[in-house]
């Protein structure tokens, strides 16, 4: 009958999807902790499951499942502003191939009024899920906690890989870049051992900046004006300090860069032409808005 003939070839096509968007990594989100009178929107978890998504494909570690005495993260709803908002955690464990990440909407003005987002790797030791050289080349977390900013005018993106003129600070590149931080960014041993007077010397990372990357004051993000390729397009870099109302910022060659400078392994991008080529002309319509603001990492 037509009707299977019909069908055959959808299920092809459905399992052909899947296998070219088979995840190594599960970013897995927890929204325990997102128990404040304001949370996060189902739109900002939407966002965040597709950054999951995104990442996931491209990080192909093989991490061990682990279980911890203790660990420690600042709790997301509250900013991490006081040992008091430190939770620890007893026996927690953590599945193979999993980095558990609890995110929340918080007031986040106690870090200066303009800050979107803070985010870090949590703390508990013991345990380093079969990888080698933690603390001096490689990085393996359990995870850790993003905050992500109640007052701010947020844009949600119902699909972060097309790009539009829009209004507002754009939940997508803040999320990609505070997961970032979650998995060492700025904030690592193995991050910090590649930092000179100059700036980040990671091999991956100068070979994608053509030179040893500068950075801010504090060493944890790229120097302001930092700027990396996303199929071949330059753009600002995610992993910079801040991002103007109505702008939006991508991973950068440079910023999966430093991932894999840190101990990540790193698959390569799969182009996908449509969806860049209506990004370029997005950005050709995306003027510098007045506000700038910044996240910030936190580590515990
Ligand atoms: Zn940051």
């Amino acid at each position: 009958m037509s009707m299977s003939r019909l069908a055959r070839p959808l299920v092809a096509a459905a399992s052909l999807l899947a296998a070219g968007h088979a995840s190594a990594l599960t970013i897995e989100f927890d929204y325990g902790y997102d128990d404040g009178t304001v949370r996060l929107s189902d739109g900002q978890k939407a966002i965040l499951a597709s950054v999951a998504d995104e990442f996931g494909a491209r990080l192909t570690d093989t991490l061990d499942a682990a279980t911890y005495r203790s660990i420690a993260f600042y709790d997301p709803g509250v900013a991490p502003t006081s040992a008091g908002s430190i939770v620890n955690q007893s026996n927690f464990t953590v599945a193979a191939d999993t980095i558990h990440v609890f995110v929340a909407a918080a007031e986040l003005d106690a870090l200066g009024s303009a800050t979107l987002g803070s985010a870090g790797p949590g703390g508990g030791s013991g345990n380093d899920r079969g990888e080698l050289d933690v603390g001096a080349t490689d990085f393996a977390p359990w995870g850790g906690q993003i905050s992500f900013d109640i007052r701010s005018d947020w844009y949600l993106d119902d699909d972060p890989r097309t790009l539009e003129t829009f209004s507002g600070f754009d939940f997508y590149s803040v999320a990609v870049h505070e997961l970032a931080h979650v998995l060492g960014f700025g904030i690592s041993n193995s991050w910090s051992t590649q930092v000179n007077a100059t700036g980040f010397a990671g091999e991956a990372s100068v070979a994608a900046y053509g030179g040893t990357v500068p950075l801010t004051g504090d060493d944890a993000h790229w120097a302001n004006g930092t700027a990396s390729f996303v199929n071949g397009v330059l753009q600002p870099a995610a992993l910079t300090a801040s991002i103007a109302s109505g702008s939006r910022k991508y991973m950068t060659e440079l910023d999966w860069a430093a991932l894999s400078d840190i101990g990540w392994q790193v698959a390569a991008a799969v182009p996908e032409p449509e969806n860049w080529a209506m990004m370029l002309a997005g950005l050709g319509l995306v003027g510098l808005g007045l506000h700038r603001r910044q996240s910030r990492c936190t580590p515990v």
